[in-house]
């Protein structure tokens, strides 16, 4: 007989199953615990599974072993005990966490109820490689999980780690709540984070907009944007790359910064900017290539993107430089952040400070692994809860971002995110939240996830709307799968979904979505090929003209459908990557913006800024809520397949743009469309997109093929 798995889910409580129930004589089990024998009173068997009551509590700072024989044992793990409300009730503290500093004193808090003993160590140095820095250790102490001291000395400068008892083991690790951090992320830093504020940072605060449906977002990767050679910028790939004005091509066209105004965008989401790991990218020679998915330090900025990394102010301020500079000209900036795992299970400060605890175990006691990144985070257990919603309120506030984008959110439990809305909605409502509800293979209940299906209990979260991507483009796993964009016929009713944000829009015409700020509407994004590279694929016999046509008829479906607009940067100008399907560790030469590019594709370029332009012209086009849809959107019938019509009815009494018809024709050919009466402007068809008519039509109207039409009337 083996025992299967034994975990202690309750302090005097174990419940384990073995392999042959038939086999074994309850009696004979004994439990051992810091090096003592605990009693069984008693024990049940439920299918299986059997329980024993201890006598006394379990010492969880030590091992504890289930014993049939001594050939026969299990050590017992604790995974069930952590998530558990008894646990809860005596270890989860809303104490503050991590380093309180003024220039007479420091405190240092770290939450470990499993620890024996904690020192803080205090570094003169902050290269974990450089070994002649020897660390003065202070002891800690502990109440209920809680480890703290008081150093009555400005420590100003210095840079700390703790080392903790633990299993077994000493572990060093650094704060997870430190807020900057030494060179490669390896220590703690203390700094006064109030000196790190640049000139004006004070009088800074998020963009405001009345509802989220008003903004169009663009993704970028501070490297990529600035690293090419003709972006014509000083600060290549960092963060002061983009503050830089007056960036230009060769051919006196802007970019960077200006660029990014240019185009008229209201938010960019950035790629990972917290510290990922020194394995990903070296800060001190930052040559290879990584997107940074590699959480290290949650709550610092990455190294390599300071123009010094050595110095843990310097990275905090050249951030707040560059959110400075986008809010000053009317920029949102959001930040992709990723919580669902960390870069290294073993090595992180997490598992080296309280093992088992905030990592996500499978039913076996084996890692979860959705995120298919070696571990998934366990937002389920409540310190690791607090963890997520205190990192990201501490961004929000001092940073002044304007929104997060959840790397795999669906990876986390209902629950954390709408905690999550609910802060930053104290803070401040104009904060953004959404992120990829893809349901992945994590250990937690489908009914608890994060995901799409779930939208329904997440009414004020944005999504990641991979329904309309694939519409447009085709499956994304398969690189030669047409969408509507490329050729797919019969889709029509799903595009009008689509339209509307995939919403509860009628019987018929349905998604997942409560409202269409749950929809964020994208094709492209950092993952996967490019939509560029995509068409190489799919309309590899088509001219470049052909495909540049069906590009701009994505781009133009994706602005003119309610929601969310999103746009990965560079594919209104039909960037490419070499048909790579994840560049993330692809270099420069791959990923790099390329701007001459920009320059010969400027017509297109034209084309997406007018789009932007008039959708932030007209509300029409970002209506908040579904009942303003179902009321003033309806679908005008059209005989012909594969094409798409419905008219906007405007709910602004000062637009003079009463009704919009916008028309989605997939077809190779022109398609009638009957209008409702009156006169109709057209403003934008396929090769023009414009703020002023370009006809006029009465009754039929011809809308050209592989394109999207927009006419207004003004009665
Ligand atoms: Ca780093």
């Amino acid at each position: 007989m083996n025992i299967i798995r034994a975990s202690i889910t309750r302090f005097n409580s174990i419940e384990f199953n073995v392999d042959n129930i038939n086999d074994f004589n309850l009696v004979q089990f004994y439990v051992k615990n810091r090096d003592k024998s605990i009693n069984i009173i008693s024990h049940y068997n439920n299918n299986n599974i059997i329980t024993l009551v201890l006598s006394e509590e379990v010492d969880i700072k030590y091992p504890c072993t289930l014993y049939y024989d001594e050939h026969t044992f299990a050590s017992c793990d604790y995974y069930k005990l952590f998530a558990c409300e008894e646990f809860n009730a005596r270890f989860f503290t809303l104490d503050e966490l991590g380093l309180y500093y003024n220039e007479t004193f420091s405190e240092f808090r770290v939450w470990s109820p499993v620890a024996i003993s904690v020192n803080l160590l205090i570094y003169n140095k902050g290269d974990v490689t450089d070994l002649t820095s020897k660390p003065t250790k202070i002891q800690m102490s502990e109440i209920n999980g809680l480890w703290s001291v008081r150093v009555d000395k400005n420590l100003k400068g210095r840079f700390y780690t703790y080392e903790i008892n633990v299993n077994g083991n000493i572990n060093e690790a650094v704060d997870p709540y430190a807020k900057a951090v030494s060179i490669n992320g390896g220590r703690g830093a203390i700094i006064d984070l109030l000196k790190t504020d640049p000139i004006g940072f004070e009088n800074d605060a998020p963009i405001n907009h009345e509802n989220f449906s008003d903004t169009v977002i663009y993704e970028l990767s501070i490297r990529d944007i600035s690293t090419n050679k003709n972006a014509g910028i000083k600060n290549s790939g960092k963060f002061l790359g983009l503050t830089e004005k007056n960036t230009k091509t060769k051919n006196n066209i802007p970019t960077g910064l200006d660029y990014i105004k240019y185009l008229g965008i209201t938010h960019v989401q950035i790629m990972p900017m917290f510290d990922f790991s020194y394995k990903s990218i070296d800060e001190k020679n930052p040559y290879k290539y990584n997107w940074g998915y590699d959480p290290q330090n949650y709550n610092a900025p990455e190294g390599s993107y300071s123009t010094n990394p050595y110095s843990p102010s310097c990275r905090i301020n050249e951030l707040k430089q560059m959110i400075l500079a986008f809010h000053k000209n009317g920029i949102g900036v959001n930040m992709d952040v990723v919580y669902n795992h960390v870069f290294e299970f073993k090595s992180h400060s997490f598992e080296l400070i309280f093992p088992g605890y905030y990592f996500r175990h499978n039913e076996d006691g084996s890692l979860s692994n959705g995120t298919d990144c070696g571990n998934d985070t366990a937002s389920e257990n409540l310190m690791m809860k607090r963890f997520i919603v205190d990192s990201m309120l501490f961004w929000a506030k001092e940073y002044h971002l304007d929104g997060f984008r959840i790397d795999l959110m669906g990876i986390h439990d209902i629950d954390t995110i709408n905690t999550l809305r609910h802060k930053l909605n104290i803070l401040d409502r104009n904060i953004m939240l959404y992120g990829e509800g893809w349901n992945l293979a994590t250990s937690l209940s489908n009914d608890k996830k994060a995901t799409i299906s779930n939208s329904s209990k997440l009414p004020e979260i944005g999504f990641f709307n991979d329904i309309t991507r694939d519409l447009l483009q085709g499956n994304v796993f398969s690189k030669i799968d047409r969408g509507f964009i490329s050729g797919k016929e019969d889709l029509e009713s799903k595009i009008m979904s689509s339209a509307l944000g995939c919403t509860k829009y009628s019987n018929f015409i349905s998604g997942p979505f409560l409202s269409p700020l749950q929809s964020i509407n994208y094709i492209s994004c950092h993952d996967n090929i490019t939509l560029w590279d995509r068409l190489m694929f799919t309309n590899s016999q088509e001219s470049e003209e052909n495909r540049l046509e069906r590009l701009k008829f994505a781009i133009g479906i994706l602005l003119t459908c309610q929601g969310i607009p999103l746009l990965s940067s560079g594919m209104e100008f039909a960037i490419s990557k070499g048909g790579i399907e994840n560049s993330f560790i692809s270099p420069d030469e791959i990923n790099s913006i390329d701007w001459e590019r920009r320059d010969e594709y400027i017509e297109l370029v034209e084309y997406v800024k007018v789009l932007i332009n008039l959708r932030k012209t007209h509300s029409g086009f970002r209506l908040s809520t579904l009942d303003d849809i179902k009321n003033n959107i309806e679908f005008l019938f059209v005989p012909s397949k594969n094409t798409v019509a419905f008219i906007i009815k405007s709910i602004d009494i000062t637009d003079s743009w009463h009704n919009i018809a916008v028309i989605y024709n997939a077809n190779q050919y022109s398609v009638e469309v009957k209008l409702t009466p009156g006169t109709w402007k057209l403003v934008t068809n396929k090769h023009v997109a414009s703020n002023k008519p370009i006809s006029s039509h009465n009754g039929l109207f011809l809308a050209e093929g592989i394109g999207v039409s927009v006419l207004y009337n003004t009665h």
